[in-house]
């Protein structure tokens, strides 16, 4: 990959680039006078026909920076063939995509975008297919119905956009994602925007571009590097798990894995922080692989705030972008150190690292400085009076305490042919009526399939799964505890 530089202060304007005089008087029109950062990296490759897989906050016009290539490269002579397919995860997020792609291209006489995705019947969307289109914008699961019923041909697609395409990993959309792809000109050119880089992004981005341009926009100057803070905090041993509640508390910690030496520790720290409240659950080699399964799931998803697990029983598990690491214990080496608080602070995103220490470990500490080249900030917590265990889910607020999430079990799966957009479809659908912002994580396993909803929606969205239908069957649907 080609890494691109972001420091400098790039403000291109729209008039320097090999721009058409229909695209320059559309963006005068509406009052753009420069080019966003994302749109300054990504453009000039884009209309050089490079693969890109590109980040940059919301909001910071992405849509443009693949759409205004797409619209340059577009032929509207003849008969109307499709030339971009843009995936995205939504209903809602195809239509403001279309929106965008619509008001850009008003110059551009005779242009037919089309939304592929539910909310409209299917044989609308035939009508229009068969009169020709030049651009598709659809979700995953909308495409790959009309795929299967032939309606839909992609071989004259020059490019593919997945726009956020992490959010459509989140969904369970990876396998109809590789689909689609599939059923495209391998001379494509694929451009992939994401506000993450979890491993399967990476995995997608390596199987699926050609030597692609990477472009990070970093949120402000100097953020760009995942940064760790990396605290000690020294406590005697009886003192650890009063300092550990008051650290959580401090911290307003979301997402985080506490790491403990002993399978024994994992277990008790997990059952006291349950007991009172505190959304924890452990993970150690002697769960059975379908336990294991559940409890990472449910972490995954955002239905588990604080994971607790031993170092061989966290080896393996792809969790990132966690607010924050803690290590209970101290680990025995700088290798583990380094692989434990790497969960933390990617994606541009702050990081913590916490660890609680004896006071007689200070020269493992002073080691680990050495051998890891960091300077810890050490701080001790004065005045653990206040810290009432007992008291513990007021000592962190509901809103620390709770996970945000709940995970629905369904008793069909890939075997059954069901698929991420048939569950995204029976919540968000009429007969659900839930809104795709409150879906999580969609996992679909080979008889079973999980889905995370937010917690207010959860018992609703059990009620409309448990009366409705996915894919016209019945299936059993219950809480995962
Ligand atoms: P993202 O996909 O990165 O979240 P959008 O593509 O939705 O962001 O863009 C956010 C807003 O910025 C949209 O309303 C869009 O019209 C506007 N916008 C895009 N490019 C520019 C520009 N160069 N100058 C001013 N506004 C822009
Ligand atoms: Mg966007």
């Amino acid at each position: 990959m080609t890494a691109t530089p972001t420091s400098s202060a790039l403000s291109l304007e729209f008039s320097s680039l090999p721009f058409s005089a229909e695209i320059l008087e559309v963006v005068r029109e509406l009052g753009y006078e420069k080019l966003t950062p994302i749109q300054a990296q990504s453009i000039p490759k884009l209309l050089e026909g490079r693969d890109l897989i590109g980040q940059s906050k919301t909001g910071s016009g992405k849509t443009a920076a693949f759409s205004l290539p797409i619209l340059e490269n577009l032929d509207l002579r003849g008969r109307r063939q499709l030339q971009a397919l843009i995936l995205c995860p939504t209903r809602e997020l195809c239509t403001q995509v279309a929106r965008e792609i619509r008001k850009l291209g008003r110059r551009h006489a005779g242009l037919q975008v089309l939304i592929l995705a539910g909310g409209s019947p299917l044989f609308t969307q035939l009508g229009a297919l068969e009169k020709g289109v030049h651009i598709a914008v659809g979700t995953p699961g909308r495409i790959i119905d009309h795929l299967s019923r032939r309606t839909l041909d992609l071989r004259s697609v020059k490019t593919v956009v997945l726009d956020e395409a992490d959010r459509m990993l989140d969904m369970g959309f990876q396998e109809d994602m590789e689909h689609i792809l599939s059923q495209t000109p391998t001379n494509r050119q694929t451009v992939l925007f994401s506000a993450t880089f979890p491993r399967m992004i990476e995995a997608m981005s390596r199987a699926y571009q050609k030597s692609p341009v990477r472009v990070t926009i970093a949120d402000e100057a100097g953020e760009r590097a995942p940064q760790i803070q990396q605290y000690i905090y020294e406590a005697e041993l009886d003192d650890k798990f009063k300092t550990l509640v008051y650290l959580l508390k401090k911290n307003a910690t979301g997402s985080a894995i506490i790491f403990c030496n002993l399978k024994a520790t994992c277990a008790e720290l997990a059952r006291t922080l349950s007991n009172h409240g505190v959304s924890a659950e452990a993970i150690h080699g002697d769960l059975e692989q379908f336990e294991r399964d559940r409890v990472m799931a449910k972490f995954r998803n955002g239905s588990t705030r604080l994971l607790i697990a031993t170092d061989v029983a966290a080896r393996g598990i792809d969790v990132e972008n966690l607010d924050a690491v803690y290590n209970f214990d101290l680990p025995s080496t700088p290798d583990v150190y380094t692989h434990r608080i790497g969960r933390t602070g990617r994606a541009g995103k702050k990081g913590i690292a916490i660890s609680l220490v004896l006071p007689k470990q200070a020269a493992r500490v002073r080691d680990l400085e050495e051998q890891t080249g960091v300077t810890f900030i050490r701080e001790k917590v004065s005045n653990l009076e206040g810290v009432e265990v007992a008291l513990m889910t007021e000592e962190l607020g509901e809103a620390g305490a709770e996970a945000k999430m709940e995970t629905l079990h369904i008793s069909g799966g890939r075997k059954d042919k069901v698929r991420p957009g048939d569950i995204l479809g029976a919540l968000t659908g009429e007969a659900g009526g839930l809104a795709a912002k409150d879906v999580g994580k969609i996992e679909i396993h080979d008889r079973f399939a999980y889905v995370a909803v937010a917690k207010h929606v959860a018992r609703d969205a059990l009620q409309a799964l448990t009366d409705g239908k996915i894919k016209g069957r019945k299936f059993r649907i219950h809480l995962v505890q």
